[in-house]
């Protein structure tokens, strides 16, 4: 008996050492945990902050630096939705059925020499020139803004044309209003595009596709906010001729939809807007 009651002893002995022996280690353990929290949640709100200083400067980097990828994702992303710009001023027809308000006014910049356009589209006009450029095309500008007055002079002179030709007035001003629009009907007078051609050439003609000024256009102009707005196949829709030189603003989001889409923009705008 006496050696089971000694047993017992030492046994309740050795629990109490191990117990005592691990009860430090679990706190040393604690410590350490709470101090690399600590650490750890200081270092995060330094990255983070770097992290948010980065992505103000150049948005590309903050992922290199990132100590929290979700705050600075959704910083920047959130930024970028709201720097979405639809240029929605932009986006309306104007042809035949759609002439331009009497009152519409806008002020002008020029974009290349004398030629100006609206001032709210110029720099997008700017920037490509200088970006075909650097990719060695030379787009040279012929025609951009045109005043009311000027755009009755070219129908009035094209209408002459035919006239000559045998047409009756009536027939005349019908077939030049194809190729010239009846004032206050084309783009040419609200600013908003331009007739371009490869360097050194002034003739406005369907050979223009064969260039690598219009390669290069049907490549790039959408990204500035450019489309084709009188394509090959749709001049019954349209009511202009092909147009492979005629470039017109709509901004960067509309210009790629309607690029992706096939459409011209009287289609494409009925589709968005319906018929008005
Ligand atoms: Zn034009």
């Amino acid at each position: 008996m006496k050696s089971v009651k000694y047993i017992l002893l030492i046994s309740i002995l050795l629990l109490g050492i191990v117990f005592l022996a691990t009860l430090p280690g679990t706190m040393r353990k604690s410590k350490t945990e709470e101090s690399t929290t600590a650490s750890a949640s200081s270092q995060t709100s330094e990255q983070s902050s770097v992290s948010l200083n980065t992505s103000v400067a150049d948005g590309s980097s903050a992922i290199v630096v990132g100590g929290e990828p979700e705050s600075s994702a959704s910083s920047s992303s959130g930024g970028g939705d709201a720097a979405v710009d639809k240029n929605e001023w932009a986006f309306f027809l104007i042809n035949q059925t759609h002439p331009l308000p009497d009152n519409y006014t806008f002020e002008r910049k020029a974009v290349q020499g004398k030629f100006e356009m609206d001032a709210r589209c110029a720099d997008y006009m700017i920037n490509m020139l200088a970006d075909a450029k650097k990719a060695g095309v030379n787009l040279n500008i012929v025609s951009a803004y045109r005043s009311v007055e000027y755009q009755q002079t070219l129908l009035d002179n094209d209408t002459k044309k035919y006239e000559k030709q045998g047409y009756s007035h009536e027939e005349a001003v019908k077939m030049a209003s194809q190729a010239v629009a009846i004032p206050g009907q084309s783009e040419h007078n609200a600013g908003i595009c331009a007739d371009i051609l490869e360097a050194g050439s002034y003739s406005l003609t369907e050979d223009f596709e064969k260039t690598d000024e219009f390669k290069w256009l049907s490549e790039n102009a959408a990204k500035y906010g450019f489309i084709l707005r009188y394509p090959k196949g749709k001049e019954k829709i349209t009511g202009i001729e092909y147009e492979p030189w005629h470039y017109r603003f709509v901004g960067p989001y509309y210009a790629q939809k309607i690029k992706d889409s096939g459409l011209c923009l009287e289609e494409y705008y009925e589709k968005e807007k319906g018929t008005n």
